[in-house]
């Protein structure tokens, strides 16, 4: 596989070019096909492998072609990076917005430490992308009953196996809940039974991914 077969828009491409992303990764490899054709997929990946590319290059795509189409309403946000920590949201922000440069994909980083106000003001003013930590998210949510998550169709959960073992399960999973059956897109770095069962209690016939 190349990038060139997964028929990313035009500018998506050269992004990818120019951030000198030649072949895609064995993860990206078998990520990728599958979440664009808006498969759910559980993939068992550590950081180095390009799995933070093999969720945001689907992500940006589709909210890209619905925001083209005119298939949702500007205000609500369509899709949703759930991670443990806030330095990784950061991360995962940084590389969607060298992917994303010149599209129309905007992202919102709710985390812990920075004004919740700005990131209200942020996501009120429409955004694509949320990219959050759970516990953050909940609490701006509870906060602020008119921001909806009823927009958002494709989620990614990062280092899931972090997010279980610092207590995120029954947030995620209110999230999760507050959302209209969503594709989801999980990763954790290795997919341990308590994974799998979390997993299958949200993820309909995933793919599993190991690399
Ligand atoms: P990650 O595993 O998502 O933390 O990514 C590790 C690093 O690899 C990041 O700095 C990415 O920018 C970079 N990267 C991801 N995919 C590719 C690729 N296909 N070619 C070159 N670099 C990549």
């Amino acid at each position: 596989l190349q990038f060139a077969d997964c028929k990313f828009l035009p500018k998506l491409q050269g992004n990818l070019e120019a951030a000198g992303y030649e072949t895609p990764t064995p993860v990206q490899m078998q990520t990728i096909p599958a979440a664009l054709k808006g498969r759910d997929v559980l993939v068992s990946a550590e950081t180095g492998s390009g799995k933070t590319a093999s969720f945001l290059l689907p992500i940006i795509m589709r909210c890209c072609l619905i925001r083209i189409h005119g298939l949702s309403e500007r205000e609500k946000p369509l899709a949703m990076v759930l991670a443990p920590t806030r330095e990784l949201c950061a991360q995962v922000e940084e590389q969607a917005k060298v992917l994303a440069k010149g599209l129309p994909f905007k992202t919102a980083l709710v985390v812990g430490g920075d004004a919740m106000p700005q990131q209200v003001h942020r996501i009120k003013q429409g955004v694509e992308l949320i990219i959050g930590t759970p516990g953050r998210l909940i609490d701006l949510l509870s906060k602020h009953d008119d921001l909806t998550l009823q927009g958002v169709c494709i989620l990614a959960l990062d280092e899931v196996d972090c997010l279980l073992e610092s207590g995120f399960r029954d947030q995620v999973l209110q999230l999760v809940q507050a959302l209209a059956m969503p594709q989801i897109l999980m990763y954790s770095a290795t997919i341990l039974p308590a994974i799998e069962r979390f997993s299958s209690s949200l993820l309909k016939n995933p793919l599993i991914i190991s690399v």
